[in-house]
């Protein structure tokens, strides 16, 4: 089994203008060859600024990615954008199954899904998002609601190139508050477990991301957890300065 190559990926959100190609400029600055050695990196813009952002990415080995899709690719669906459009942008991701969709937008776990078998219809790598609940989590059912969440969002056909799973507790994210380590640990050795229990080889392909309010200052300890791969990153990732503190982290 080959390494797997560590990922830290910023996930924008609604936040971003024009002005903000300027920020990743800043991102890409920093992105020097020693870095480079060490981890993958990948920014997920709101669609709008999307475009812009891949031109802007050419040349740099950074990667950009959407941060939703439609399962179909085109259509009477106002509003939505479908993985081949972000294909179209010269993006080679996108974030599926985020809390915030399943919470705000009702996704559910056959949603995500479909959604990820578009985002590989495209050709897209599927950063598919899983994580308990705080009343999940204080119930002792967070494993069972995370190991269910990826059995029902996974399809057939997973593989180390085509998919990448985080683990973003929904009480930590954007809370400042994280796991312990042996709970991050015990929650990607479940993931890990069932991924290789399904795919075999692949599955130990598959990089396994921790997401939920990662910092520059907690970021060492938590990339160091057996089976972290690397970071999904919001509120740290807007700014090019604690991004890739925390990318180096590594
Ligand atoms: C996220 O929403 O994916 C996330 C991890 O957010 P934050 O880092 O701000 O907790």
């Amino acid at each position: 089994m080959s390494k797997r190559r560590p990922l830290v990926a910023g996930n924008w959100k609604m936040h971003g203008l024009k002005a903000s190609i300027a920020e990743f400029g800043r991102i890409s600055a920093g992105y020097d060859p020693a870095l480079r050695a060490q981890v993958d990196l990948l920014v997920c813009p709101p669609a709008t600024v999307m475009s812009a952002m891949a031109v802007a990415a050419l040349g740099t080995r950074i990667g950009i990615g959407g941060q939703d899709c439609h399962p179909k690719a085109a259509g009477a669906y106002t509003g939505d954008i479908s993985a081949e459009m972000i294909a179209d942008t010269g993006a080679t991701a996108v974030i599926l199954g985020h809390s915030e969709r399943r919470s705000e937008h009702g996704e559910t776990d056959a949603l995500a899904r479909a959604k990820v078998e578009a985002a590989w219809r495209a050709g897209l790598i599927a950063i598919l998002c899983v994580g308990e609940t705080r009343s999940e989590r204080e119930a002792f059912r967070a494993l069972d609601v995370v190991r269910s969440q990826l059995a029902g969002s996974v399809p057939d056909g997973a593989s180390a190139a085509n998919l990448v799973v985080a683990y973003e507790p929904v009480w930590a994210i954007g809370t400042g508050l994280t796991p312990t380590a042996g709970d991050i640990a015990e929650m990607h050795a479940l993931l890990r477990g069932e991924l290789v229990a399904r795919f075999g080889a692949e599955g130990h392909g598959v990089r396994l991301l921790y997401g939920g309010s990662v910092k520059p200052e907690n970021a060492g300890d938590i990339l160091s957890i057996a089976d972290v791969d690397g970071a999904l990153v919001g509120g740290a990732s807007l700014k090019a300065e604690s991004f890739l503190a925390i990318a180096r982290a590594y």
